[in-house]
């Protein structure tokens, strides 16, 4: 007969101030592609600092090397809704910088709250229709995420509040 031994080395679970990588696939509702870590370094991030939407944080909880899981995050729990009044028709003569403005361009804007990036979603004559919402505001996420790793964060990455190496920080 055999004895089977307990391990005394427990899987290390996703929590606050672990450092997890993971290897993901973001789509819209519609199936199209939004982003992938395909063909990169794992994302690396310290879980609990607010560094993934916080839908994903959720989902990852409790999660462990080699996991996988597929998540479908609504907009609330992750770039907020869309907000028509953040669209706003410019007169073009009012950019700087050399070049034309053409549209799915990103522009750095002044607004009441200090400087933030929009997206050029329409030109039309003279005029510049200009989105201030996130490109992901108001669209649900359809994510595939693998568990690569899962450690302890050192005192350095705390202290500096992201992960360090491959897939994260250089320093
Ligand atoms: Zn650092």
């Amino acid at each position: 007969m055999c004895t089977l031994y307990a391990s005394k080395h427990v899987l290390m679970k996703i929590d606050d101030n672990k450092v997890v990588s993971i290897h993901y696939t973001l789509k819209d509702a519609d199936g199209n592609l939004l982003d992938s870590s395909d063909g990169r370094d794992p994302l690396a991030f310290i879980h609990g600092t607010g560094a993934l939407i916080p839908g994903l944080e959720k989902e990852l909880a409790g999660k462990g090397k080699g996991d996988a899981l597929q998540a479908v995050v609504s907009p609330d729990d992750a770039y907020g809704p869309y907000f028509d009044e953040l669209v706003h028709t410019v007169p073009k003569s009012g950019f700087q910088g050399e070049g034309d403005i053409e549209v799915g361009m990103q522009v750095q804007v002044e607004t009441n709250t200090g400087p933030s990036i929009a997206t050029v979603t329409e030109v039309v004559e003279e005029n510049v229709k200009l989105d201030l919402n996130h490109p992901l505001a108001g669209v649900e996420l359809h994510f595939d995420v693998e568990v690569v790793e899962v450690r302890d964060a050192t005192s350095e990455e705390l202290e500096h509040g992201h992960a360090h190496g491959p897939g994260g920080h250089e320093h």
